[in-house]
């Protein structure tokens, strides 16, 4: 038996075949805006289900969504292009298609949740995740207790902590929060500003974000700075986590991750420098796969469909 995992986000839909929590195959699928990702995702799964790997059928699936959702599975707010799925029992509708038992979650806790058991954050005692995506999510997982239930919320609106009250507009409806400062979504609007201060560059003006590391690894100022701004953010935002709930360690994944290896030992200063003293600084990891948290989070939340430890 194996389990399906989706996790739709802002920028791709990526999607995971796995028996328990090893991957046998996996794609990541372009974003096309709510309902047209289901479709895509259906086509897929429908093509692998009429290709089966040895490990034999699939009997239970995850869903991950980039909104908040609740404890009955359904999202009930999203601020990103697929508001479509809000409201909507997807539960039952995946399910219906696929013919078997489907969890759902919020995409950041379910990267959480798979870094914990999978990734990164295993051993954790009080593990914060970041997902640094086209927005920023965040999760808790408290001595092997993921914080969730309730209306949803719990946990994983880290993105939207204020930090710059005069700052530019968040898709929250508040200024300055640490989405609408350090995100995906907030790239161009940070290059453009950041391009007025430097001489010219071979950055366009919404460059994506592998090109501003590429720039800013080859020694282009302005890709430089755009990165230097992003991790400056990034290490406010986790130095209040801390002062808030103290982690013991702290994972970072996500697309926007994918820069680690040329900023983990700025971000790990900055974020020294911020917290109340040293020892309170957390350990700070990045995802073995910053494009699988999620997908892995769901999948063992698949499992547990099924009654698997
Ligand atoms: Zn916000």
């Amino acid at each position: 038996m194996t389990v399906i995992a989706a996790d739709i986000g802002g920028s791709s839909t990526k999607v995971a075949e796995l028996d328990g929590l090893r991957v046998l195959r996996a794609s990541r699928l372009p974003h096309r805006g709510g309902e047209a990702d289901l479709d895509a995702l259906e086509a897929l799964v429908r093509s692998w289900q009429d290709d089966p790997t040895p490990a034999g059928p699939v009997a239970a699936a995850g869903l991950a969504l980039p909104g908040v959702v609740d404890a009955t599975g359904v999202m009930r707010s999203v601020h990103d292009k697929v508001g479509s799925l809000v409201d909507r029992d997807l539960a039952g509708e995946v399910g219906g298609w696929l013919g078997v038992p489907v969890a759902v979650d919020n995409d950041a806790r379910a990267a959480g949740w798979g870094e914990y058991v999978a990734g990164a954050g295993q051993g954790a005692e009080v593990l914060l995740t970041l997902t640094l995506g086209t927005g920023v999510g965040s999760s808790l997982v408290v001595g092997g207790v993921a914080l969730r239930d309730g209306p949803g919320h719990r946990g994983v609106l880290g993105g939207h902590q204020q930090l710059l009250p005069e700052g530019p507009a968040c898709t929250c409806g508040r200024h300055g929060c640490l989405e609408a400062l350090a995100s995906g979504w907030a790239l161009p609007r940070v290059v453009a500003e950041r391009r007025e201060h430097h001489p010219p560059s071979s950055l366009p003006d919404d460059p994506g974000f592998a090109r501003v590391v590429e720039g800013a690894v080859t020694g282009d100022p302005l890709g430089r700075a755009v990165l230097d701004e992003l991790v400056g953010w990034w290490a406010v935002g986790i130095a209040n986590a801390c002062a808030v709930v103290g982690p013991d360690r702290v994972v970072l994944t996500g697309g926007l991750a994918s820069a680690a290896p040329h900023v983990l030992d700025d971000l790990r200063r900055r974020v020294e420098a911020l917290v109340w003293e040293p020892s309170a600084a957390p350990d700070l990891r990045v995802a073995p796969d910053v494009w699988a948290s999620a997908t892995l989070g769901m999948a063992d939340h698949a499992r547990h469909l099924l009654g698997k430890d």
